[in-house]
């Protein structure tokens, strides 16, 4: 089986970093959640539409290397490995940011990937395996193109896309609990890396 997964809030959690960064920027309450979508309700309602905008180029460029990774993550590909699946990432994201400096987010993506995603010193992934396309078109034809059997991402807008094949396997990484299964049918519901293994394994 050739396994597809996504980046931004599927393998890495920006929940930390963002209540950290609005923190130091003294923008929220300190009891506020260390959640990245309380993090920007709270900026939102406080009129800070384009801090919000200007932060997240800050965190996923600037301060990229702090972001954390889902618990579970190094197991679950450790397990795909030994049971003889492929892995691949691919994820789509602008390379600069909407506002502010110009960082590179591509670049600050893959320096995460090769600090943080290592089991014994060695890269989980080859660097043929891993993909940063710049649109969602770009990122559902290379779902095709590769060849996966199964896909997780935390966005149904990806997953329910018309251009997503439809044999594949569609798992909607939801570890907050954001969407209510009913809504989406032909999408597995999953909360934890655990829970993704548990549901291929099947
Ligand atoms: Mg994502």
């Amino acid at each position: 089986m050739h396994i597809g997964i996504d980046f931004d809030n599927t393998v890495v959690s920006y929940d930390a970093l963002f209540h950290r960064v609005a923190l130091e920027q003294a923008l929220i309450p300190p009891d506020l959640p260390a959640n990245k979508v309380a993090v920007r309700d709270q900026l939102r309602a406080n009129g800070l539409e384009e801090t919000w905008i200007e932060m997240q180029g800050y965190v996923y460029g600037a301060r990229m290397d702090e972001a954390a990774i889902y618990p579970g993550f190094v197991e679950f590909l450790l397990w795909a490995r030994s049971a003889g699946h492929a892995a691949s990432i691919v994820s789509h994201k602008t390379r600069h940011p909407f506002a502010g400096p110009q960082y590179d987010l591509h670049a600050a993506a893959r320096a995460w990937i090769d600090t943080h995603l290592r089991h014994e010193r060695r890269h989980l992934f080859a660097q043929g395996s891993i993909f940063f396309e710049l649109t969602k078109e770009e990122k559902l034809a290379r779902i095709e193109a590769i060849g996966c059997d199964a896909f997780i991402d935390d966005l149904p807008e990806i997953l329910l896309a018309d251009a997503m094949p439809p044999r594949i396997r569609k798992l909607l990484f939801d570890p907050d609990a954001n969407h209510a299964p009913a809504d989406h049918a032909d999408l597995v519901p999953v909360i934890c890396w655990a829970d993704v293994r548990n549901a291929l394994d099947a």
